[in-house]
Formats: C-alpha cells, sequence, structure tokens
C-alpha cells in the first residue's frame, strides 16, 4: 500500500503522516515513512541545493532536480520497500511537482506530467491525502528561518493550492481532499477512515 501526503506550506503532512503510521503499525503493518524532496543520500543534497543553494534557478532546472530526487527516492527506496510487502506513506510526490512547479512556477503540466511519470516508472499512490488550507493559514504555521519557496509570494502559493485541487478533481476516487485548519485529532481520524477502506480484510 502506497498514500502520499500533499498540500502546501504549514498543512501538516510531517505530522499526519506519522499519526497515520502509528496507526498502522498498530495494526501489525509494517510501515514506512519517507518524503520528498530529500529522502536518500542524493537527494539530501539536492534538497539542500533546491531549498538553501543559489537563489536563482531556473525553473526547467528546478523542475528537473525535483524528478532526480523523486527518481531516486523511488528506485532506492520506494519500491524496494514496497516490493517487502510493507506500507509506504510519502510526505510529498508526485502532485507537489505538478503543483509547485506547474502551478507556480507555470511550466507546461503535460510536460511535468511525462517528466514526473519518467521519474517514478509511472508508479502511483493508491491514495493520495490532501491537506488543504488557505496559504495565510499555512505560512503563518512555518516556523525558523523561511526557506526559498516559503519566501515566495502569496499568489504564488495561491495557484499551487488551486493546483492541488484541481489536480484531485480529476481523480476523485484516488483522492481524499480534507480541511487542514481543522483539529489535529479530527483531521487524523478523517485520514483514518480515508485508508480504512484500502486495507481489506
Ligand atoms: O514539505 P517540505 O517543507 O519538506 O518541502 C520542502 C519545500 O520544497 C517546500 O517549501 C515546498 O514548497 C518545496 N517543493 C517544491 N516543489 C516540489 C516539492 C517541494 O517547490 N516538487
Amino acid at each position: 500500500l502506497f498514500i502520499a501526503f500533499e498540500g502546501g506550506e504549514g498543512a501538516g503532512k510531517s505530522t499526519q503522516a506519522r499519526r497515520l503510521a502509528r496507526w498502522l503499525e498498530d495494526q501489525g503493518h509494517t510501515v514506512t515513512v519517507t518524503h520528498e524532496p530529500g529522502a536518500t543520500d542524493i537527494g539530501r543534497d539536492l534538497r539542500h541545493l533546491l531549498l538553501h543553494g543559489a537563489s536563482g534557478i531556473s525553473p526547467r532546472t528546478e523542475a528537473l532536480l525535483y524528478a532526480a530526487d523523486k527518481a531516486e527516492h523511488v528506485d532506492s527506496m520506494i519500491k524496494p520497500v514496497l516490493a517487502e510487502g510493507a506500507v509506504v506513506i510519502t510526505d510529498r510526490y508526485v502532485d507537489s511537482a505538478l503543483a509547485y512547479q506547474g502551478g507556480g512556477r507555470d511550466l507546461s503540466q503535460s510536460e511535468l506530467v511525462r517528466l514526473s511519470r519518467w521519474a517514478t516508472g509511472g508508479l502511483r499512490p493508491h491514495l493520495t491525502v490532501l491537506l488543504d488550507l488557505p496559504p495565510e493559514a499555512g505560512l503563518a504555521r512555518v516556523d525558523g528561518t523561511p526557506d526559498r519557496l516559503e519566501r515566495e509570494p502569496l499568489e504564488f502559493h495561491s495557484r499551487v493550492r488551486q493546483q492541488f485541487l484541481d489536480l484531485a478533481a480529476l481523480d476523485p476516487e484516488r483522492y481524499a481532499v480534507l480541511d487542514a485548519t481543522q483539529p489535529v485529532d479530527e483531521l487524523a481520524a478523517q485520514i483514518r477512515n480515508a485508508v480504512r477502506p484500502l486495507l481489506g480484510g
């Protein structure tokens, strides 16, 4: 079982991914929680370049570096772990590329879809949980020094949000779109409700 969490800055993805993992483990599942960008050795260097490196980076370069992170993540981690029969929960996946590099940077969606498909070898999550919230609310939750993306203007983050919502609307069966402004416990319960039908028996 492969589950992706998506959403803008400060949506609570990593908190909810960990909560879901704990719940699944309590039921006897083996779970790996991972994230993009930066879950592999090469990915960590790419993450640093992308978020804290040189200020000037062209949108296509950015898209290719995220795609490289994704390819390494899928090949060296996600696929082998799924092959062992474990559940993989990733904090960000293909939709982040389509939302940030597509919605945010205005690159062609169809080209990004092709690039992402190639980078992932076509591996798709069984469920994508979109934690939706207004960017103002999400950015207010970000603490510490903002990274390069968090310093983007509000309009950028609004386009990203809209792109996530548009993607979810195209494939409602595969998405759970949840209101990330609600209390953590309620949100966690809704996520469990979305996952339960996938667990079988
Ligand atoms: O979720 P996390 O904060 O770890 O993501 C790191 C940053 O990478 C975020 O600021 C996010 O906006 C950015 N990002 C991006 N394009 C992607 C994936 C992540 O701009 N495809």
